[in-house]
């Protein structure tokens, strides 16, 4: 069975979107994964299908009814599903890679899309939906985090990716920033190619683009360096689970 994405959204049409074309379009196309979109609208309430309500305690936007919600959940996921549960919202755990990474070798995901000021509580709690962030800004809808997410599973799917190595060696897979690249002409508007890498000498440009990498994390991501510092110290693997975002993370103080 292939890796199996179900959407529930009140924008079904966003889907697949830009997982249609590319790397993820082929795997989707070839059948290394199936997505299934659900609107949230044809479990709305009467002649309208209406889906919110203004919040209780007032304020501003309406509140996605936990009804409503709720039945589409029931519609669609069988009791027996094994796929994680996934609410994005502003409100949840970033995104990492290390999530992306483990969502990856499961049976798939189910996702659910907020919009207006979001889901009501109590459906997220009583569903047991992981909540996550793809970073701290707030988005007109889950739709792009969703589009976010998934993309940073499917790449890792087996056969989606072209070489295995890519990914092993990217930012944030042993919990450092990557290094810079740099690719011909050697000489381009007068900037050259930092001459060890036509070098020839493999040692030493291993040892550079290690140098690169701590320098970028150290100036860019205080918060990935001091994960990295002390996983080091400790002996052990960055703790990329905590530290390294898929999105943008704060760096807190
Ligand atoms: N009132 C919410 C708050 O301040 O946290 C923001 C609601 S936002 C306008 C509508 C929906 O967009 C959310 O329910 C959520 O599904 C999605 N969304 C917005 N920003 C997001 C983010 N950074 N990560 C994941 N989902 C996000």
């Amino acid at each position: 069975m292939s890796w199996h994405a179900t959407i529930l959204t009140l924008f079904p049409a966003m889907f697949p979107g830009p997982l249609g074309a590319s790397l993820a379009g082929r795997a989707l196309e070839d059948g290394l994964w199936r997505l299934d979109t659900h609107d949230l609208r044809a479990h709305g309430l009467g002649r309208h299908r209406t889906v919110d309500d203004t919040p209780f305690g007032g304020g501003a936007g309406m509140v996605m009814r936990p009804d409503v919600v709720a039945g589409a959940l029931a519609a669609v996921r069988a009791p027996d599903d094994a796929r994680p549960l996934i609410y994005l919202t502003p409100r949840g755990k970033l995104l990492t890679q290390a999530d992306a990474a483990r969502w990856s070798v499961g049976p798939g995901l189910v996702l659910l899309c907020g919009r207006y000021e979001g889901l009501d509580q109590r459906v997220i709690e009583a569903s047991g939906a992981e909540e996550i962030s793809v970073g701290d800004y707030v988005l007109s809808g889950g739709e792009p985090a969703a589009l976010v997410l998934l993309d940073a599973c499917l790449r890792l799917l087996p056969g989606v990716m072209g070489g295995a190595e890519s990914a092993t060696e990217e930012s944030f897979a042993d919990g450092l920033l990557e290094y810079p690249h740099y690719t011909r002409p050697a000489e381009w508007q007068g900037r050259a190619v930092p001459p060890v890498l036509l070098s020839g000498d493999h040692a030493a440009i291993r040892a550079w683009r290690r140098a690169e990498a701590e320098d970028a994390t150290r100036q860019r991501r205080p918060d990935l360096w001091a994960a990295h510092l002390a996983a080091r110290m400790a002996g052990r693997r960055p703790p990329v689970d905590s530290a390294a975002s898929v999105a943008t993370a704060s760096a807190g103080p």
